[in-house]
Order: C-alpha cells, then structure tokens, then sequence
C-alpha cells in the first residue's frame, strides 16, 4: 500500500489539495481534521466543557465516529448521523481545536486513522500525518503559506458557501488555531524531519495542485525504481 501524507496549518489548502492528487491517482483522501470536528461538535452538543479533559475523556465513552465513503467522497458519521455539514461551522472548528488537545481523544482516533493506511492506498491531512499517524508514509508534504494568505482563501470559501463571515474574524480565528496547533503537548503540528515543505503563498490552487502531484509522481516513481 502506498501513503502520503500532507501535513500543515489551517487553510494551506490541503484538503483541496489533498482531494484533487487523489483523485489524479485514484487513491482514497482521508481527511482526519473532520474526525476531530466531529468530536467537537459532539461534545458541543452535549454541553461538556472543552477546556477540562477529564470531561472531554469520560464523554467519549459515548460517542461512535467513523467515516464512510460514498461514491469515492468522504462521509463523516457520528453514530448513524451524517454530520459531514454540520462540522465546516467557525464555532465547530474552535472546539475540533480544543479537543485534539486532549490526549485521550487523539489516542480515541489513532487507530481508525491507522486501519484505512493498511488496506488502502491514501492520501492523508492533517497535522501529524507525517510524524505520529503514518511514519512510514512514502512521501510526506508539509503545505504552508502566510497566515494573511491562508485567511483571505479561507474567507472567500466561507463567504462562497454562504457562510457570514469577516476577513478579521477567520484571521484571528485561525490564528489561534496555529497557536493551539502549535503549541500543544501532544503531537504538536510541526513538518516531519523528512518531509518536505511547499509554500504555496505565491501560487494559485492549479498551480499548488501541479507542485504537489509532480513531487508525488516523481517520489513514487523514485520508489518504485529503488
Ligand atoms: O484540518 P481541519 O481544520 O479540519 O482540523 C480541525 C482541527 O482538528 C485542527 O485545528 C486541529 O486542531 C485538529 N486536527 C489535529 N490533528 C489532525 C487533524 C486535525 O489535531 N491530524
């Protein structure tokens, strides 16, 4: 089976990314953010404070997440709830933020995101593809650009989804996701030392797009020949 990983913060395009090269390959894109949003909005909705961890730990004993794939589209279930919708909200991306803190969530989601690397080939995002989930992955990206760049595509997806929204709003909100990202205990978002880092600050998403697929192509047909 063959992995890649692509790591980076908030908004670097990863998940576009991430979907467009999967599809190019015929790969299953896994996107692990949504596995920490569902357990957010799970815990949302159940009220439980997520700055106290033993709250968030015990709470979930209760919840049953998985995804689902559905004509080659990722579905994100939370019991027999299709919450794939319900997840993109700014208030559920704080809590996803706050959550993946914890370590018992993340230990909670690292054998599911194990299990779909060992019977498919996949394309992963996320934060700690590279370093903690898939270590082995064959090739490893860490995508980035500027916090400003990262907040205006990330505004003009939200206001093209309707969503209301300000330019200042999801810059500081992404901001401090960086912060909790970067910052936190457990499996911080960092590159993996044998990764390799693209900054897309300068291009557009075809052009990102072609950047990352020429690097994977050309690494697994490096692979392939060694
Ligand atoms: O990628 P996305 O923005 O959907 O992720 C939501 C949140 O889930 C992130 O801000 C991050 O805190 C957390 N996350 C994580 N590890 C991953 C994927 C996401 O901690 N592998």
């Amino acid at each position: 089976m063959t992995a890649i990983a692509i790591d980076g913060p908030t908004g670097a395009g990863k998940s576009t990314i991430a979907r467009r090269t999967a599809q190019e390959l015929g790969f299953i894109y896994v996107d692990t953010g949504a596995l920490y949003r569902a357990i957010g909005l799970s815990m949302l909705r159940r009220g439980i404070d997520l700055e106290n961890p033993a709250a968030v730990e015990s709470a979930l004993d209760e919840i049953r997440v998985f995804l689902r794939f559905q004509n080659g589209e990722q579905r994100v279930m939370l019991g027999n709830e299709d919450v794939s919708d319900q997840i993109r909200t700014a208030e559920v991306s704080m809590a996803a933020s706050r959550v993946s803190a914890v370590p018992a969530v993340r230990e909670f989601l690292f054998q599911l995101q194990r299990d779909m690397a060992k019977s498919n080939n996949v394309i992963m995002d996320g934060r700690d593809i590279g370093t903690v989930v898939l270590p082995n992955a064959q090739v490893k990206i860490f995508l980035t650009a500027s916090p400003e760049i990262r907040a205006r595509r990330r505004f003009e997806e939200m206001i093209a989804k309707g969503m209301q929204t300000t330019y200042e709003d999801v810059l500081s909100d992404l901001q401090q996701r960086d912060y909790n990202d970067t910052h936190r205990a457990i499996a911080p978002l960092k590159a993996a030392s044998d990764s390799i880092t693209l900054d897309t600050s300068g291009d557009t998403f075809d052009q990102a797009v072609e950047r990352v697929l020429a690097l994977i192509k050309s690494r697994i047909s490096a692979d392939m020949h060694s």
